[in-house]
């Protein structure tokens, strides 16, 4: 087991497969940053398959116990159940997916084969004008909800539907998303918009703080707290009180959650990064490529893990406003 420089130990590894991506979601991946002529990584840049499942199996021996597979979008990746199959067949751990939902109906039922335990699918809002002025290519909303369905039906549930929450973009579909996930089994969770990477214009102003979400909703359909399923949980959880389902709130701007923070990152290149804002990752690829054994690569993941020391968002203040950071297609949320 190993721990940082906080004590916190590494339990969840976040592997981006790619850094493509089908939407272009205002907040994330702006169309004039990434546009047609956008340099995306060359497939010799990526990770390859048997590189990822070497990567998981040796974080395993570090304390890892949760994978989660992301992007970009990761079904753009071809042929993922293959991944999905051997990571899952690598030990103890629980594997899941962040995805935008456009392919999953498609792949819900391979997925689920191959090993996936649970996925995520991201939502921002149910009014179809508002969602497809969100993802920024036209992308309707009737086709995530297929997704999320057959995902359910095959049984990668609980689905966790996402709905990033700006302010004067989606914060008024709020409401009605909460009510229409509510006694699916479904669990809804709003995300504070973050500000993440330097591309996509980030203003405090522009942030929906959740205890507003919460109050929103409680005032139309009343809520109450929940504890976390286990320390760390980075969703506040609430339950309906009428027994129809609980919601979740992720605050990372306005009640940052540093302190129980166990997540590494590899974006899909290969870096390694110990926050979601550093601005630089150690170069695992390069490390991976040059004939390194699997004590080498366990050492230095351990060295990189036990000198960690951040808490970025617990800080946020303007002297690390301006500081370059990853974007977050690059390393995948
Ligand atoms: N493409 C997949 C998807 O959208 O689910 C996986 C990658 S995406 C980068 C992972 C998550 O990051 C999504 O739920 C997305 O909404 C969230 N995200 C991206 N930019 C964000 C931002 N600026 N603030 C908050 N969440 C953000
Ligand atoms: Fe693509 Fe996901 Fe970013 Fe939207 S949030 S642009 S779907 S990577
Ligand atoms: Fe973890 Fe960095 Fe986010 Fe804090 S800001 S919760 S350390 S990823």
């Amino acid at each position: 087991m190993t721990s940082d420089t906080l004590h916190r130990p590494l339990r969840d590894l976040r592997i981006s497969v790619t850094d493509r991506c089908n939407f272009r979601c205002t907040y994330c991946m702006p169309e004039e940053i990434f546009s047609r002529d956008y340099q995306f990584l060359g497939r010799e840049l990526l990770l390859t398959f048997e590189e990822i499942e070497r990567l998981v199996r040796l974080s395993l021996s570090l304390g890892v116990r949760k994978v989660r597979l992301t992007g970009g979008e990761p079904l753009l990746r071809r042929d993922l159940e293959q991944l999905v199959a051997s990571v899952k067949a690598v030990g103890d751990l629980e594997l899941t997916m962040t995805t935008n939902g456009a392919l999953l109906a498609r792949k819900a039922q391979v997925l689920k084969q191959a090993g996936l335990d649970r996925i995520s699918v991201s939502l921002d809002s149910l009014d179809d004008t508002v969602f497809r002025a969100m993802n920024d290519v036209d992308f309707p909303v009737a086709k995530v909800l297929e997704g999320i369905n057959v995902a359910h039906e095959v049984g990668l549930g609980p689905v966790k539907v996402n709905a990033v929450v700006k302010r004067g973009v989606n914060e008024h579909t709020v409401v009605e998303m909460a009510r229409y996930f509510k006694d699916t089994g479904h669990i809804i969770r709003f995300i504070e918009f973050m500000d993440v990477g330097s591309s996509n214009g980030w203003r405090l102003d522009d942030v929906v703080p959740a205890a507003d979400i919460v109050t929103m909703i409680d005032a139309e359909m009343a809520l109450e707290p929940l504890d976390p399923n286990y320390p760390g949980e980075v969703a506040r959880r609430y339950r309906y009180q009428d027994g129809g389902g609980e919601i979740g709130i992720i605050a990372s701007v306005t009640q940052p959650f540093c302190g129980d923070c166990t997540r590494a990152r590899v974006s899909a290149d290969g870096a390694l990064y110990t926050c979601l804002f550093a601005s630089r990752g150690f170069d695992l690829r390069t490390l991976l490529r040059s004939g390194a054994t699997d004590q080498e690569i366990v050492e230095t993941l351990a060295a990189i893990w036990g000198a960690r020391d951040d808490r970025y968002s617990e800080i946020r203040s303007s002297e690390t406003a301006g500081l370059p950071k990853v974007e977050m297609s690059y390393i995948g949320g």
